[in-house]
Order: structure tokens, then C-alpha cells, then sequence
């Protein structure tokens, strides 16, 4: 079975909601696509982040955007409050110049800066809530 892509809009409006509770202005939301995979059952993890290189920015004349893909078979089974985390993993990865690299797990993407954005994102649901 190959793997098959489809925009995912469920995702794509929770990475709206993760940018805005968190205010990570350094991310354009029109520029950041979101799909969900089928058939990647060789693969692991539950959620990937692309960039556009810059070269690749460069060759086509077009400026930087990101993907975030999650894997079905996966990210579907997740409580609400995982997927939130997966997000915000993921949109980590997005460096502050938002220039078409990606940062790294190590210092900068860890499990601690996960909990700690968690923390924000629900702190500003209960705020908007109330
Ligand atoms: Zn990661």
C-alpha cells in the first residue's frame, strides 16, 4: 500500500488556535500547510515537520513555507491533549526567522518546552473560556 497525503483541516485550525494561545508571531499561519498521511505503516513517529529549502525558495522565486504532517494511523487514536502537544512539537521545529530551516530536538524542541507551551496554551483556553 503507498502512502497517500490529504489536507488536513482539523489540523490545520488547531495550528491556527496553537499559534494565536501562544503568540508565536514569527509564524505565518498562510504559510504553513497541514496534511494527514495514510499508509505509512513502516514509518515511525506520529507527526513530521518539512521545510522548503532555501535553495529551493530561491530556484522557484517563492518565500519559505512549512508542512506539518501527521500520521494517521497514529495522531487519530490521541487524546485532545496529546495532539495539542504533537502540534506544538512541530511547530517548534520552526525557527524564529521562519527562513526555511528547521530547528533541531536537541536544546531547543524537548519534552520540557513542550510541557512548559502546554501549560500556556491551556492557561489561555481557560482565560478565553471564562
Ligand atoms: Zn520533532
Amino acid at each position: 500500500m503507498s502512502i497517500t497525503y490529504h489536507p488536513a483541516e482539523d489540523v490545520q485550525s488547531l495550528v491556527r488556535e496553537v499559534i494565536e494561545r501562544l503568540s508565536l508571531a514569527h509564524i505565518d499561519p498562510n504559510r504553513v500547510f497541514c496534511f494527514r498521511s495514510r499508509g505509512s505503516r513502516s514509518r515511525r513517529g506520529i507527526a513530521r515537520c518539512y521545510s522548503l529549502s532555501k535553495i529551493w525558495q530561491k530556484a522557484l522565486s517563492i518565500p519559505s513555507y512549512y508542512i506539518v504532517e501527521v500520521i494517521s494511523e497514529r495522531y487519530d487514536a490521541l487524546s485532545e491533549e496529546n495532539k495539542v502537544k504533537v502540534i506544538i512539537h512541530e511547530l517548534l521545529h520552526i525557527p524564529k526567522a521562519f527562513g526555511g530551516g528547521l530547528r533541531p530536538h536537541i536544546g531547543c524542541v524537548t519534552r520540557r518546552v513542550v510541557e512548559e507551551n502546554y501549560c500556556r496554551f491551556i492557561a489561555s483556553k481557560n482565560n478565553t473560556d471564562q
